[in-house]
Order: C-alpha cells, then sequence, then structure tokens
C-alpha cells in the first residue's frame, strides 16, 4: 500500500513542479501499546512506529521561496524562508511553519525548496499524523541542507512546532515516530528520555485498531481535571512519605494507607498511576520472554483502570473493549490515546482477523448506529529516506 502512496508523491511532484524529487521522506504514525496517561506522571510509555505513513517528496528550488502542496487536501502554501513564521488560519500549514520557526530559532539557514506530501495516516484518530507531518517535513529539510541535525534533536524540534501551533504536547508522539524499529516498541522513560528497545514480534497475532469514530468534548477539561487529581495525590503521598517524589517510588500498599487522606477521585486517579507505571514494566518483561498472553492480559487491565479508576473511557471504548474480552481470538484490548473517544488497539489471533472485524462492524452499528472503522497496522520503522530499490 506504501508503495503506491510513494509512486503517487512521486507523479504529483513531477507533474506540479516538472522535475523528480531529489530526497523521498517517509514518515510513520505510530501506537502506544501501553503506558497510558502517565507520560505527564513520571511514568513509562511503550510506544512504536507503524505501516502508515505521510511520504513527503522534495527538491531544492534555488530561490527563497519554499513551495508545499498538501496533495490530500488539494492546497498549497508559498513561504518566504528567510522571513519570521507567524500563524496562519490554515491549520495544517501551521505545523509546517512551526518546523521552521523552530530552525530559524536555532540559526539554521536554509534556502528554498519544493515539497508535496500524501499521507495514509488517519488524522485526528490519535494516530499522530501531527507528529508525522513535523518530523518527516524536519527530516528532508535536514537532508536537502546537510544540517546535521541528530534524531532525537529531530523529534524535540517536533514537538516544539506542535507547541508552537498551541498543543502542549508530551514528546512520546514525535519520539516513536522518529526512532522507530520494525518489529520492536521503544520504552521511553518520560522523566529522564532515556529509552530502551524491546522484541515485539507478535508472531500468531495481529494488531489491529478499531476506531470508534467518535469523539467527545470531554477530552480536554477532564484532561486537565486528570493533571490537577494526580497532582494532589501526590502531594499527600509526599506531605506524609517526603523521601518519595514520585508515583514512580509509590506501591499500592502505601497507596491505600493514605486512602483516608484522600477524596475518592484523588485516590482512585492515584491507583492507576501507580498500577499503570508498574504494568509498562511487566509490558517489557513479557515482550522480551515473547509472552503475548501477558501483555494481552495487561492490555485488559489497563483498559478497565481507565475505565473504572482513572474514568476517561466511554460507553462506546468500553463496549468495544467488551466485545473483545468475551472472544477467545481476542487476548487483549484497550483504549489508547487520551479517551473520551479515538481507537481501541487490539491483539486479535492470525487467522481470526476477518471475523472478528465484522463481527464487531455489526455490533458496533446496531448498538451505536455508528459505522466502526478499522486499521490494520504493523510495527515499522520510524522516519527515514526511501531508497528505491
Ligand atoms: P493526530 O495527530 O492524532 O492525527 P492531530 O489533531 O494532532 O491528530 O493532527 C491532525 C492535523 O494534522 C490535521 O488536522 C492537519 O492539520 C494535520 N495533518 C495531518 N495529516 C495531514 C495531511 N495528510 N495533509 C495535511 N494536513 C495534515
Ligand atoms: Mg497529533
Amino acid at each position: 500500500m506504501n508503495e503506491i502512496l510513494i509512486q503517487d508523491t512521486t507523479d504529483f511532484f513531477k507533474e506540479k513542479f516538472g522535475n523528480s524529487p531529489s530526497k523521498t521522506v517517509l514518515s510513520p504514525g505510530r501506537i502506544n501499546i501501553i503506558g497510558e496517561h502517565i507520560d505527564y506522571n513520571d511514568g513509562y510509555v511503550l510506544p512504536a512506529a507503524i505501516d502508515k505513513i505521510i511520504c513527503f517528496a522534495f527538491k531544492k528550488n534555488n530561490s527563497n521561496t519554499a513551495i508545499i502542496q498538501a496533495i490530500d487536501l488539494n492546497e498549497s502554501i508559498v513561504i518566504d524562508v528567510t522571513k519570521e513564521e507567524i500563524l496562519s488560519e490554515v491549520v495544517w500549514t501551521n505545523y509546517l511553519r512551526g518546523v521552521l520557526f523552530q530552525l530559524k530559532l536555532k540559526g539554521y539557514e536554509i534556502g528554498g525548496f519544493n515539497c508535496a506530501f500524501s499521507s495514509n495516516i488517519p488524522t485526528g484518530s490519535g494516530l499522530s499524523s501531527s507528529a508525522a507531518l513535523e518530523c518527516g517535513f524536519l527530516f528532508g529539510i535536514n537532508e536537502m541542507f546537510n544540517l546535521g541535525i541528530n534524531s532525537i534533536d529531530i523529534a524535540l524540534m517536533g514537538q516544539k512546532a506542535e507547541h508552537w501551533v498551541g498543543i502542549n504536547c508530551g514528546i512520546m508522539d514525535q519520539f516513536s515516530s522518529v526512532m522507530g524499529l520494525e518489529n520492536k516498541v521503544l520504552k521511553i522513560d518520560c522523566r529522564t528520555l532515556d529509552y530502551t528497545y524491546h522484541e515485539a514480534n507478535f508472531v500468531d497475532y495481529s494488531l489491529i485498531l478499531f476506531d470508534s469514530n467518535v469523539k467527545h468534548s470531554l477530552f480536554t477539561s477532564e484532561y486537565n481535571n486528570r493533571r490537577i487529581e494526580c497532582n494532589e495525590g501526590l502531594s499527600i503521598i509526599k506531605e506524609n512519605y517526603p523521601e518519595i517524589n514520585s508515583f514512580r517510588d509509590c506501591d499500592v500498599n502505601l497507596l491505600t494507607s493514605l486512602k483516608s487522606k484522600m477524596t475518592d477521585n484523588v485516590y482512585r486517579r492515584s491507583l492507576y498511576a501507580v498500577k499503570e507505571i508498574k504494568r509498562v514494566i511487566q509490558a517489557c518483561v513479557a515482550l522480551d520472554n515473547g509472552d503475548i498472553e501477558t501483555l494481552g492480559k495487561l492490555m485488559f487491565e489497563t483498559h478497565e483502570g481507565l475505565s473504572k479508576d482513572y474514568e476517561v473511557s466511554c460507553a462506546e471504548l468500553d463496549y468495544l473493549v467488551d466485545l473483545a474480552k468475551v472472544e477467545e481470538d481476542v487476548i487483549g484490548s484497550r483504549l489508547m490515546g487520551g479517551g473520551f473517544g479515538g481507537c481501541t488497539i487490539t491483539l486479535v489471533k492470525k487467522g481470526s482477523e476477518n471475523a472478528i472485524k465484522g463481527k464487531f462492524t455489526k455490533l458496533y452499528a446496531d448498538q451505536f448506529g455508528i459505522e466502526l472503522k478499522i486499521y490494520d497496522v504493523k510495527i515499522s520503522n520510524g522516519t527515514s529516506l526511501y531508497k528505491k530499490n
């Protein structure tokens, strides 16, 4: 599927600009296997790059002008690269302007270029098309103008570009889009940015994302509430156990001993954070041992925690995970991302994919009158130059 996208992008570039691209860049979306809502709670995340990508074609044009075509939107922009960037009303252009802003801020000088890009990452479904956009664009500029920016700085500058757009994201999305490796997950320590790779060859299982196709408006307000509640939980822990600085150093027994000092909500949010941090560590051990069944169980436990204790699920996501629980050939499923809509990530026994997809589609439509969208994903390499075989 990606070969067609690459060919179409190249053809478009040739047609529009009259010559062949000099660099073709593939920049993936990402999934997160486990470790949800703990990036801001001093935890670890376990993301991976996937085989859904944005393909960019680039060539310098010996001017001071960047001409950039968003093929999927049939829109283009012209930017004078010597001028200061300001936010535009055309949202998609801001992710790219944000990258140019970061380059200028760090003193990199670039010239004009032509660029066309097209994607098969669904947008706004939690697969981080925005990180793929920022990081792929920056990666291509870095290649064209030999700027010598290393991979981690590409991720960090991509994150800053997104902050510039106005979205205060953590580092997971950009980091996994850039640093991903085929059949490996990244365990990222959100405190230090230390990272390790773990084998993620699911052998007998396929990864499927079921997109609930809903987005409840509670997301932003509840996200902020969770951050406040977790801070409160942590400060109560610190008051009573000054040697503990983080949920990471806390266990369930210790937390339970403080239950009477917390509101029920603060206790349950803290409980989720403590348990989820431990689950990520257990998930890495399971992956290292090739024990995919245990990974699946942990994913179900995460969903239970997100739904009952952290309360960031919704009826549609709970329904999809409940369907998964009763299927013998589904060994794990949970909501992925911030919650209140978006996708579940699900491990399905190979050979049963079509039967499960058909059944879930029908039952979901019967229950909610909403079409279930489905994405098959494989764990793949991070942002890279495409080299034709
Ligand atoms: P997510 O990152 O989860 O997909 P976001 O809302 O963070 O969702 O980012 C989606 C935005 O990124 C889109 O609204 C659009 O502005 C930009 N974007 C992503 N993919 C493309 C694309 N193929 N063409 C143009 N803009 C895109
Ligand atoms: Mg995004």
